[in-house]
């Protein structure tokens, strides 16, 4: 918390609006729309529920295909199996660690062929790395299928100088707990279009018919932020440009201290964007560094310092056997070697520079062990 969350639920309790809707929820709506650059925004109970408007306001129905990154959280791809519809994969590029846009143009292809062209594809933009936009809104373009920007990462993260989340049809964030801002659980549906934000706003509170009494002619939900918690995300709001700055310095600590152990990339920045640098991560190759993932894992657990491997990629997981999936090129599958290869190192804002030096120091004691254990097993290689 900022310290200012207090004065907005004080004034949410003074004037007594503790249901869902209120003051502090149209001004949080206004103020992310504002702050994003879109015409109108709707907040809601979580990121997951800002993706399943979006996919119902699309129609997404039964049978639709829906095209989504392989490298995500499951939150991403779980509306569309609310909606009974088919998740195809997408594999990543190395460039930004999100959908590559090669592997889109295949799928784009071959789902045309099959006259199976999606109802949608969603775009995410992990760890605070924007996607390459520019290509993918082509190319979605050219088959005329709208994008649905996964923004849950990278609120405050901008490309080409316009914000994250603004490049599709729809764009969503999440304000959970662990995000760069938080309500303790909410999230934010975002559009140009002020018709479709009507009709989510709809949706999103029972479908409930103009009229005298309770009428209903449609499917609703029930996913609107209450006043409380909207409260929480303005005062929220106001510290997120400290955050970034906080994060992208975190950053920039680790890399100066570790870049040069043998074998370690960290996630590069995409050209023409500004990372909201909401994890850190780094992949490492296995062969030069003599660690591995999970020894590093395990070394910085064992100084109980949470670290976290990469999301594992969806089309591997259990729930989605049996899923399409395209991978960036053949006998290359960028996101699953992310997986096996990448780790999250501790990030949040609030991380003091002791505490970033214990996870420097613990992490090049893993390599200086390594390297010592090789010296003693291949003494020649000292020389080389
Ligand atoms: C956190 C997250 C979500 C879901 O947001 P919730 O508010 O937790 O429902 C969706 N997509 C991505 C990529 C996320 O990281």
């Amino acid at each position: 918390m900022s310290g200012h969350e207090k004065l907005y639920i004080d004034e949410a309790f003074a004037s007594n609006w503790i249901a869902p809707l209120g003051p502090n929820v149209d001004a949080f709506e206004q103020e992310i729309a504002q702050f994003v650059g879109a015409n109108d925004a709707i907040a809601v109970s979580s990121g997951t529920a800002a993706i399943h408007l979006a996919l119902s306001l699309l129609d997404v129905k039964k049978g639709d295909r829906v095209f989504c990154p392989a490298l995500t959280f499951v939150a991403s791809a779980n509306p569309i199996l609310y909606q009974g519809a088919e998740p195809v994969f997408i594999d990543s590029e190395l460039e930004s660690w999100n959908m590559s846009p090669k592997a889109l143009i295949k799928a784009f292809e071959e789902a045309a062929l099959e006259g199976e062209l999606p109802k949608a594809v969603i775009v995410v933009n992990l760890y605070g790395q924007s996607a390459k936009m520019d290509e993918i809104v082509t190319i979605c373009n050219q088959f005329g299928v709208p994008i649905i920007e996964d923004a849950a990462e990278s609120l405050g993260t901008t490309y080409k100088g316009k914000a994250s989340g603004t490049f599709g049809k729809f764009g969503i964030y999440s304000f959970n707990g662990n995000k760069i801002i938080t309500t303790s659980g909410g999230g934010m549906l975002v559009s140009n279009d002020r018709e479709e934000i009507k009709r989510a706003r709809f949706l999103a509170s029972q479908a409930r018919d103009q009229a005298t009494h309770y009428q209903h002619s449609v499917m609703g939900y029930n996913y609107r932020l209450s006043n409380l918690l909207a409260g929480v995300g303005r005062a929220q709001l106001q510290v997120l440009e400290h955050r970034v700055s906080a994060r992208r310095e975190i950053f920039e600590n680790y890399f100066k201290n570790l870049a040069d152990l043998p074998g370690i990339s960290f996630m590069p920045e995409l050209k023409d964007t500004r990372t909201n640098r909401w994890l850190t991560t780094l992949t490492i190759n296995e062969n030069e560094a003599g660690v591995t993932t999970k020894q590093l894992l395990a070394a910085l657990y064992k100084e109980k310092i949470e670290a976290r491997p990469v999301w594992k990629p969806l089309h591997l997981q259990p729930l989605f056997q049996g899923c399409l999936y395209y991978a960036h090129e053949k006998n290359n599958d960028v996101a699953e070697r992310l997986f096996t290869t990448g780790i999250c190192l501790p990030s949040g804002s609030n991380l003091t520079e002791d505490e970033q030096q214990r996870v420097i120091t613990c992490i090049r004691e893993v390599f200086n062990q390594s390297i010592s254990k090789r010296s003693y097993l291949y003494p020649g290689k000292q020389e080389v």
